[in-house]
């Protein structure tokens, strides 16, 4: 079989770490499987080469920053590849470019166009575990992208893909996809498979377990995707497409997401165009924009407000300030103190009165609703940041998701 394998950051944190990783990587090749090994930097390298950075300077270009960013994964897979050889193996480390990683020239959220792997596939042939630098890649003009934070898991699938893989495992530092983060709700429960729908919606909502374009593209190409423990030998969590079982659950899982910030518009003038402007300015600078709120017309002027990433809200407020004029709206505010809970799940679709409940848990904790958004298989709300983590917790408790029962 050829296997790809992706350690996160926890997974290969300090040398003990990248040792036993190096071991599990020994004990799959010695079984006569073929291995590619996507790593991500070692524990909290991209946040402290993040604070770094601002150390230094409020505006470091987005090309530069990725020149800083992409350094800690070119540190793990050296280390890794090293700690492999030392257990009597043949192994070659590889920085994305080295791997044929080529993405779009969207510096800090690149996405992968595509991936020419003559060279992995030689090195595998050559009977070598190729490490893979997790999270980078190189755009038309030849310089250093990276594929927004969390990106090694899509770095894994894509290669997957691109190598006609029979597995790509994920491994981290918790034993699979839960019912709600396990750090944040103790009884949280693990699911033993999952949809690529809904993990596809959990994803983007703020369940970083995955990286929402690796389950994208998984679902797409059919990728047999599993999520490990690094740190045990259990089964983990199987995405995949259908999953009959949890097809009687209304609600399979919370998430929560606090990299949410809101913008609200005043006197926007209420014309056919408006948004168009709007909108068309936030995605000139790649800002994706989430929910969007515009209230009564009231004397031919609407306020609108919408949601951002917290990371991009900087960015955001200079391209209102920007086209305020052009637009028309006599201002603009913003808040970062607000997070997203959602409850996700494939059953939602056909049973009514799930958000009546959704809306009931949280109004009886004096939770206010101050933006709502729904699809298919999900209902989000925008509530105060101080306040998600009992909302997530009270979700969990109302579809009675610890104990896996339908509801
Ligand atoms: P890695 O460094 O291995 O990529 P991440 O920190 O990106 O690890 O993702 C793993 C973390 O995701 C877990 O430690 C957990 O706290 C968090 N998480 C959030 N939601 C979930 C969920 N539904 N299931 C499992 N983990 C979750
Ligand atoms: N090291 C990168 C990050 O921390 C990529 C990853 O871990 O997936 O976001
Ligand atoms: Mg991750």
């Amino acid at each position: 079989m050829l296997i790809v394998q992706k350690y996160g950051g926890s997974s290969v944190g300090d040398a003990q770490r990248i040792k036993r990783v190096a071991e599990r990587i020994a004990g799959v090749k010695n079984e006569g499987h073929d291995l590619v090994v996507v790593v991500s930097a070692m524990g909290d390298t991209t946040d402290h080469l993040i604070e770094l950075v601002k150390s230094v300077t409020s505006s470091p270009g987005e090309r530069e920053m990725d020149m800083v960013l992409s350094t800690g994964e070119q540190v793990s897979i050296a280390l890794l590849a090293m700690a492999v050889k030392d257990r009597g193996l043949d192994a070659i480390s590889m920085t994305g470019s080295q791997a044929g990683i080529y993405t779009d020239g969207v510096h800090t959220k690149a996405r992968i166009r595509e991936i020419q792997c003559d060279r992995v596939k030689g090195e595998l042939a050559a009977g070598k575990v190729v490490i893979v630098a997790g999270f980078q890649g190189l755009n038309g003009t030849g310089d250093i992208t990276t594929l927004g934070r969390g990106g090694s898991d899509t770095t894994a699938v894509a290669l997957a893909i691109a190598l006609g893989a029979d597995l790509c495992e994920i491994y981290t530092d918790v034993d699979g996809v839960y019912t709600a983060d396990p750090r944040v709700v103790k009884n949280a429960r693990k699911l033993e498979t999952i949809s690529y729908d809904e993990m596809l919606e959990l994803a983007h909502l703020g369940a970083q377990v995955l990286h929402p374009r690796s389950v994208e593209l998984a679902k797409i190409y059919k990728i047999k995707l599993q999520v490990r423990n690094s740190f045990n030998h259990n089964p983990g969590t199987i995405v995949k497409e259908e999953n009959d079982m949890e097809k009687s659950m209304v609600v399979t899982g919370v998430a929560h997401d606090l990299n949410v910030a809101r913008i609200g518009l005043f006197d926007v003038p209420d014309r056919p165009g408006i948004a168009w402007k709007v909108f068309r300015a936030l995605a000139g600078e790649h800002i994706n924009v989430d929910m969007i709120i515009q209230s009564a017309m009231r004397n031919g002027i609407n306020d609108i407000s919408f949601t951002v990433a917290t990371t991009d809200l900087q960015k955001a407020l200079t391209v209102m300030e920007k086209i305020k004029d052009d637009v028309g709206f006599s201002g603009y505010t913003w808040d970062d103190g607000i997070a997203k809970v959602s409850i996700v799940g494939a059953g939602m679709a056909t049973n009514p009165g799930v958000a009546a409940r959704m809306f009931e848990a949280l109004a009886r904790r004096n939770i206010n609703l101050e933006m709502i958004s729904t699809s298919e298989i999900r209902i989000s709300c925008i509530i105060k940041a101080d306040q998600a983590l009992e909302a997530v917790g009270a979700l969990h408790d109302t579809f009675g998701l610890a104990d896996g029962a339908e509801n």
